[in-house]
């Protein structure tokens, strides 16, 4: 969520930092600013509600110039989105710069004892409290460093910050706790960031630096120490990451480009992890904890937003395929109601960002009660990634498109994965063999690429409802879940109010809400409950509902009933829930482009959500 880049060196900072913010911008937008040290020592800062881009526009870069400097990219917590508020923030009378990712959370006791010292406040933001503090500190300790250091000591919540102070010109001092941050190790240059892709352009020597550290960073170098000033050694490591996985590579949207890429990102998920000649799955990460989820009470998968869909199809698939009873909860809520976790639980955390602040939470609530804990995560080397038992990477490559899309169907090919290495343990009889599921696995990605190539097809559906209000999406068993990723989509980035609901629910409620504006996108493959499915399309048309149906393109039958068709190709019920959710991302995503919204950032929402 939000981003920060410092940059020390030879270079003119300003555009270094501006592009790093670019990067750094899908994580958060409504704001952003800029401090730079100028050849005369001074502290110029920029800043204003609106994108980098605003930000690009408007800064003199005349004035701007200078070898060192830090940025931020901001999505509010405290305040609303306007200048004011954006940051770099300044202590009352200029001299400590700070910009912060993350809500100090004892912000307002931290004020009002300021305010008892005759600190005065401009803004709204919790983060215009911690550096006034550093700046109360500095005062008495005449010491940069350890200034920052009391001040973290004092503060609850969670940041990764990056500051700089008037009388120590020439320094960064970075630190984090909750919010990811590293420094990138160039050659006579050195950056600071919250994200790996902000310096990709000038280094891949990176050191990400793990709750409660600090980094003190210099024209001459770096140093590392815990904000109890423990001094930590630490090898900066290379990053795997190539600058084309960030870039748009001739499509319109990073959103329209991940959908585009699933073929080959789901292969990167089960490269290497399945035998096709016997359909044994064999995920390394988890081989140490393998004897624990065979012997486990129960599993329960925790996640927010589309992860936590994910988790919803995980369960009907472990379930289903390997008889361990699962529970499926929102992060958020579970480590507050005093969940009741055993030893032998084991709870699996899904989350693209490996950041998400929920998440962790709920994870280190598990952790507490003893119960294994498991990632399935993307960002490689992520806090998640690096708190949990074990865990799998589903090599999705970097997402950037808000609304996730690849990170999607790579976790649910992680949890077909987990399912199929433990149906081989459990012995569990299969209704389809290891080895026609591993052969349905191996046609998967040609079958998700025919679909991509006839996206012009979904296209046209979404022109006929670019105006419509409300949607509602309906599914039946592994495809419940679909329905709710359908719906969120649809939401998130095209401001369609939609609900997505269990198809057999909609006579309880959501029935009345039909008429014949109401689009209702109807996921009917041929399956087992494809016949109930048909008599729910029955009641919707008995109203004069519109009907999207999702159908297989063997279907003849469904044309006596659907007003528009999505087709997509059968597969087995394991891995419908990947095919039957990228014609919905594709509806979501035209919708929204043609109606001109803004897919990649829209409004309000952020892309790793760092802050609960
Ligand atoms: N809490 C701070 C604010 O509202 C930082 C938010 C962020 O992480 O961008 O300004």
């Amino acid at each position: 969520m939000c981003g920060i880049v410092g940059y020390i060196g030879k270079k003119n900072a300003l555009p270094i930092i501006i592009n790093g913010l670019k990067r750094l911008e899908y994580r958060g937008y409504d704001s952003a600013g800029v401090t730079i040290l100028n050849n005369k020592n001074q502290l110029l800062t920029f800043k204003r509600a609106g994108k980098v881009a605003d930000l690009e526009k408007n800064i003199n870069k005349d004035i701007f110039s200078g070898d060192t400097g830090i940025g931020h990219t901001r999505w509010a917590t405290h305040g609303e989105p306007s200048d004011i508020n954006a940051h770099p923030h300044y202590s009352s009378d200029d001299s400590i710069i700070l910009v912060h990712n993350g809500i100090i959370e004892n912000y307002k006791f931290l004020k009002n004892n300021l305010i008892k010292e005759n600190y005065k406040f401009a803004t709204e933001t919790d983060t215009e409290v911690l550096v006034n503090l550093i700046h109360f500190n500095y005062a008495n300790t005449k010491n940069f460093e350890k200034a920052v250091q009391i001040s973290l000591t004092a503060v609850e919540g969670t940041y990764g910050i990056a500051c700089m102070c008037k009388y120590e010109p020439d320094k960064i001092i970075a630190a984090r706790k909750g919010s990811p941050l590293l420094i990138g190790v160039g050659i006579e240059e050195i950056l600071v960031a919250s994200d790996p892709s902000a310096v990709l352009n000038y280094t891949k020597k990176v050191i990400y630096l793990e709750d409660g550290e600090m980094a003190v960073v210099t024209k001459s170098g770096y140093g590392l120490k815990t904000i109890e000033d423990i001094q930590v050694l630490r090898e900066a490591e290379e990053l795997d990451l190539l600058q084309g996985e960030i870039e748009k590579g001739g499509y319109d949207h990073f959103m329209l480009k991940e959908i585009c890429e699933q073929s080959e990102t789901i292969q990167n998920t089960y490269r290497g992890r399945i035998n096709f000649d016997t359909g044994v799955a064999k995920l390394g990460g988890l081989e140490n904890v393998l004897e624990k989820m065979l012997k486990a009470r129960r599993f329960i998968i925790t996640a927010c937003g589309t992860a936590w869909h994910a988790g919803l199809v995980g369960e009907h698939m472990i379930e289903q395929y390997c008889r361990i009873p699962v529970e499926v909860e929102y992060a958020s809520e579970f480590r507050y109601r005093r969940p009741i976790i055993y030893p032998d639980d084991i709870i699996i955390v899904i989350s693209q960002s490996g950041e998400t602040a929920d998440t962790l939470a709920a994870l280190r609530e598990a952790k507490k009660h003893g119960a294994t804990t498991i990632g399935i995560v993307n960002v490689i080397g992520s806090t998640i990634a690096r708190e949990v038992e074990a865990g799998t990477y589903i090599h999705a490559g970097p997402e950037i498109g808000v609304a996730s899309t690849k990170a999607f169907t790579s976790q649910l090919m992680s949890l077909v994965l987990i399912t199929l290495m433990l149906a081989k343990e459990k012995n569990v009889k299969l209704q389809d063999s290891l080895l026609s599921l591993a052969e349905e696995l191996k046609r998967l990605p040609g079958k998700i690429q025919k679909m991509v190539d006839k996206r012009e097809e979904y296209k046209k559906v979404a022109e006929k409802f670019k105006d419509s209000k409300n949607f509602l999406y309906l599914g039946r068993g592994y495809n419940f879940p679909v329905a709710l990723e359908g719906a969120l989509k649809l939401k998130e980035i095209s401001y369609i109010h939609a609900e997505g609901y269990p198809a057999a629910e909609m006579k309880h409620g959501p029935i009345a809400l039909i008429d014949k504006n109401m689009p209702i996108v109807i996921i009917a493959p041929l399956d087992r409950t494809y016949d109930k499915i048909i008599s729910n399309i029955e009641e919707v048309k008995a109203r004069k509902g519109i009907v999207i149906a999702l159908a297989n393109d063997e279907d003849e039958n469904i044309k006596n009933y659907a007003d528009y068709i999505l087709r997509v190709p059968k597969t087995l019920a394991l891995f419908a829930p990947i095919i039957n959710v990228i014609p919905l991302q594709f509806l979501s995503y035209y919708i929204a482009a043609i109606r001109g919204c803004d897919v990649d950032q829209p409004r309000n929402l952020a892309k790793s959500v760092t802050v609960e």
